[in-house]
């Protein structure tokens, strides 16, 4: 059984597929059935399905505070 990677606003989540600015660190700005995420590198925002960026996950590195 494969675990659903639960996503929190705060957390930084590293993608399969790097920005076209070369990072792949973006933290979580807003979660619903669009989830959008900040490039922690150029800052640009990107709104995403939920579906599609739980597929281009690698990795989520979850907020301390
Ligand atoms: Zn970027």
């Amino acid at each position: 059984m494969k675990t659903i990677p639960t996503i929190n606003a705060g957390d930084t989540l590293e993608l399969k597929k790097p920005h076209p600015c070369g990072n792949r660190l973006f933290r979580v700005s807003r979660v619903g059935s669009d989830i959008k995420i900040v490039c922690t590198l150029c800052g640009r925002a990107l709104t995403l399905e939920r579906v599609k960026l739980e597929k281009m996950i690698k990795n989520i590195i979850p907020s301390e505070n």
